[in-house]
């Protein structure tokens, strides 16, 4: 099949506006879906950071909440008043240090010590340690003025000996309305980052300047959440809060504020994909005068609303394929049905087309059988009239051999009707001298003479009789014998000799009357031959090759010239003289040979002429 070529078959552009139109609402409608669940995401991720954030500042003022107490309670003993009052000597120092030593180990802080009015450590529970406080004046730490004012003293900072982050609870020991010097409790928060380092969320909390001292994530430690401002960097070194910390800003850069928190991202700007942002949430924790933040990585929400995306744009497709299918089967049946309905149509047409067709064709050939049925008849009534003028023709060509012989024939009868009368005469005589005997011998005589007549008359009764034409099986010796019986009186009257070689079992497949006529004839052309010849001889010999009985009939008479060979069987060719030839004789044998399955030829010879008949040889019965 040709595919369709034409233009009007070729997709038109405008066609695939609404297929594209679609796709663009898909895609729209995909980010969308990417967007929304990226929101809705987000917003869970925000709740549970949220409560996770609670639960962290609830741990930290849990944390602190625990120790609070604890300074004021130890203020409250004796001892440390009186160790203030007078020191003593190196014994009570070293039961004061023993006695701290024990607080600190039964209430799991990392230092608990004393601070004289002067800011000076004089008793300290890591007494016995390394680097003991013991001597070390801690006058400028702000926790110290805040218990000298007679306030509770609370406290951030960087141990200057130890070098470890702690929390500092400070409270004043009194005697009466005096104050003679602090009691302080330092307590690790190293803890509240261990635990929650797994949480999955970055904790983080922040002094009121913006300065992270307790992160999660060990490298956010001692950063800042924005760029500090020069003093501000100023009196923080000069307080000595922080030690030596670069307190360099967190690379932190808000993308987007939500309701749930500020979408920000850690680190330097990174090429495309960024990494995900994270969702930042803080809290106050109003009596530490700290910020709690909770960081949040949305890298999963991200992935989650991506998944969401493609299993959504997922399903698009394989929805779309269905109905592509659907449509592409819909359309394909129609298509089917339309080209099955043409082809119905067309067959239809066809049908009609051929039974149109034939029913002209039947008509042509109804007409042309009757035409060939009214020709036949006419070959048939024309064959009929030929075989009548055929046999006409063969009767008239007896009679005219008859006629021709008519000469011979009266000789022949004349002379025998002399001799009767002879004998007819003698007799009288005889008779009347009485001299029976030899009547009763001449009566005998007349008697074997009319004999003779009647043979000679059933001779040509026989030859001229007409004939069926219906083949028989004959021995052709005894046909050429017969037919040499009717030639003989003209053979007689050339003084001609006839000499025949014919096997007797050679049986052929003819009719008699006309194979005697064929034969009568080639003789009777024979002896006119030789009539005028020097040697008067006829020559009959007869042969079978395969199923074929050949008949030669030669004579010596002038022979036929080799130019007339082919022309002498056509009708009406003669050398003779008129009333002497009509030229059928040789016409008629060779066509009543040619009817009987056989053929007449003339044959070239080098004396005299030589006929050739050839017939069809009979089956011996068996
Ligand atoms: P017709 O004998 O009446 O002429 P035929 O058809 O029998 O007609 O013979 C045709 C011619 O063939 C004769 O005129 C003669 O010239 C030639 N012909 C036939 N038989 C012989 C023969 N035996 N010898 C010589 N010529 C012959």
């Amino acid at each position: 099949m040709i595919a369709d070529q034409t233009p009007s078959s070729r997709p038109h552009p405008a066609r695939h506006l609404p297929w594209l139109a679609l796709l663009a609402l898909v895609c729209v409608g995909l980010w969308g879906l990417a967007r929304w669940a990226y929101h809705d995401g987000v917003e869970r991720l925000a709740e549970q950071a949220r409560t996770d954030l609670d639960l962290y500042v609830v741990h930290l003022q849990g944390l602190l909440a625990k120790y609070e107490p604890l300074p004021e309670l130890l203020a409250t003993n004796p001892r440390l008043t009186e160790f203030l009052r007078a020191p003593g000597g190196r014994e009570s120092i070293v039961a004061l240090n023993r006695y701290l030593e024990t607080v600190n180990r039964i209430s799991d802080a990392t230092d608990t010590y004393l601070m004289d009015a002067e800011g000076l450590t004089i008793a300290a529970s890591n007494w016995n340690a390394e680097r003991p406080f013991v001597g070390r004046d801690f006058s400028f730490r702000p926790y110290f003025h805040d218990a000298m004012e007679g306030e509770l003293g609370r406290y951030f900072a960087l141990g200057t000996t130890s070098k470890r982050r702690g929390y500092y609870f400070a409270y004043p020991v009194r005697e009466g309305r005096e104050i003679l010097g602090a009691v302080v409790v330092k307590i690790d928060v190293t803890e509240a980052e261990r635990r929650w380092a797994k949480s999955g969320h970055i904790f983080l909390v922040t002094d009121p300047d913006g300065v992270i001292f307790i992160s999660t994530e060990p490298a956010q430690r001692f950063r800042t959440l924005h760029p500090l401002a020069p003093e501000v960097r100023r009196r923080i070194r000069a307080s000595n809060r922080y030690l030596d910390a670069a307190l360099e800003p967190l690379e932190l850069t808000v993308r987007d504020t939500t309701a749930d928190g500020a979408l920000v991202r850690l680190g330097p700007p990174a090429p495309w994909p960024e990494p995900s942002p994270y969702l930042l949430q803080s809290r106050a924790m109003q009596s530490a005068g700290w910020q709690v933040h909770v960081l949040s990585n949305t890298g999963a929400v991200m992935r989650d609303s991506l998944k969401l995306t493609a299993l959504a744009a997922a399903l698009l497709a394989v929805t779309a394929l269905g109905v592509a299918l659907l449509l592409q089967r819909q359309r394909s049946r129609r298509a089917h049905a339309a080209l099955t309905e043409r082809a119905r149509a067309t067959l239809e047409r066809i049908n009609l087309e051929l039974e149109a067709r034939v029913a002209n064709r039947t008509e042509e050939l109804t007409r042309t059988n009757r035409r060939l049925r009214a020709e036949i008849d006419e070959r048939l009534r024309a064959e009929q009239a030929l075989r009548e003028t055929q046999q006409a023709l063969i009767q008239s060509a007896k009679l005219a051999t008859l006629g021709q012989m008519s000469a011979s024939i009266n000789h022949e009868l004349n002379q025998p009707l002399a001799a009767i009368r002879t004998y007819a005469d003698n007799g009288r005589l005889l008779l009347a001298k009485e001299r029976h005997q030899e009547v009763a011998a001449n009566l005998g005589q007349i008697l074997a003479l009319t004999e003779r007549m009647a043979k000679i008359g059933s001779q040509f009764k026989l030859f001229a009789r007409k004939t069926s034409g219906e083949l028989t099986r004959l021995p052709l010796a005894a046909v050429i014998e017969s037919a040499t019986r009717i030639i003989a009186p003209m053979l007689a009257r050339c003084h001609g000799e006839l000499i025949a070689r014919v096997p007797d079992h050679l049986q052929v497949r003819a009719n008699d009357v006309l194979l005697q006529q064929v034969i009568v004839n080639l003789l009777g052309n024979a002896c006119q031959a030789i009539a005028e010849a020097e040697q008067r001889r006829i020559e009959i010999d007869a042969r079978q090759e395969g199923d074929t009985v050949v008949t030669w009939v030669r004579d010596t008479g002038p022979g036929i010239p080799e130019s007339d060979l082919a022309v002498i069987f056509e009708p009406f060719f003669t050398t003779k003289a008129a009333g002497d030839g009509l030229g059928l004789g040789l016409a008629i044998s060779s066509r009543i040979t040619t009817e009987m399955g056989g053929a007449l030829v003339a044959k070239p010879a080098r004396a005299g002429a030589c006929f050739e008949l050839r017939l069809s040889a009979a089956e011996t019965p068996e």
